[in-house]
């Protein structure tokens, strides 16, 4: 950010805090959240991050839980534009990577629409966060060529999927928001042809100290994730089994 960017109308920073693990902030997140005079955050930001703010800096909590929406996302927009005519340094802090399942792109769109001046900070996304501190990896020379991030939050029969290109071999799945859905998810990949022992992984608050791992075949989905906690991630394909060799956290 310039000088002459921060003049007049305030600045808004969109920070990709990461998946729990505050020694998972990047450089610049780390210093933009130092700077930061107003905070406006989500329910997966962590404590341990919010406390590298300074004391002085306006804290203003967005969060939403699932069917909980505690402030509608217009208001949240809003809300930037109107703390950044106030002439302040606003920190929008979100879990993960604000451009992956975040709304990122509606706030930003938002901003600019505004006139307010903004930088994108990314982060690492749970995805990538998770299966590391899981040991899964997402790609790998054996097992998965190529791997797809879908949102679990799908409409009723998951109708807005195209669950027979999902459902290939040599291809990691990971599911965000994934936990209610998973009998769908489970029934849609077995009708679409994947086998019911293809490896699955639910990974429980990944890189936080709290991390679990739920393992086990496709058809065995819907039951491990009756007894997983949000947040959580699916994992799906041939790298999950990894994890039984590759578990290096909390060990
Ligand atoms: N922008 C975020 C995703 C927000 S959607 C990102 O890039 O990571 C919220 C979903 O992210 C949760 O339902 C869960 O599926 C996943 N998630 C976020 N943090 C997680 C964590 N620490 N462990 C496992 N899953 C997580």
């Amino acid at each position: 950010m310039t000088d002459k960017q921060m003049t007049q109308s305030g600045f808004v920073s969109l920070v990709g805090a990461g998946p729990g693990d505050p020694e998972l902030l990047t450089m610049k997140a780390y210093k933009a959240i130092q700077k930061a005079e107003v905070l406006v955050y989500d329910r997966l930001v962590s404590k341990d991050i919010l406390a590298l703010a300074s004391e002085d800096a306006e804290r203003l909590y967005v969060g939403k839980k699932l069917d909980h929406h505690c402030v509608p996302q217009d208001q949240i927009n809003d809300l930037l534009v109107d703390k950044a005519r106030e002439g302040k340094f606003v920190v929008r802090l979100k879990g993960g990577d604000s451009f992956i399942f975040g709304r990122g792109g509606e706030e930003c769109e938002t901003l600019a629409e505004n006139d307010i001046a903004f930088e994108v900070v990314p982060g690492i996304t749970a995805a990538a966060g998770a299966t590391a501190y899981a040991g899964i990896p997402l790609t790998h020379r054996d097992h998965a060529q190529s791997v797809q991030f879908i949102t679990g939050h799908l409409k009723k029969d998951g109708e807005d999927i195209d669950w027979q290109s999902l459902a290939q071999h040599n291809h990691t799945l990971v599911f965000y928001m994934g936990l209610k859905e998973s009998p769908n998810i489970q029934k849609n990949l077995q009708d679409n042809g994947m086998s019911d022992e293809m490896p699955v992984a639910i990974i429980e608050n990944g890189t936080r100290k709290e991390q679990k791992v739920f393992r086990g075949g496709l058809k065995d989905l819907a039951n491990l994730a009756s007894q997983a906690q949000s947040p959580a991630l699916i994992v799906v394909g041939s790298v999950a089994q990894l994890h039984e060799k590759l578990d290096w956290f909390n060990k």
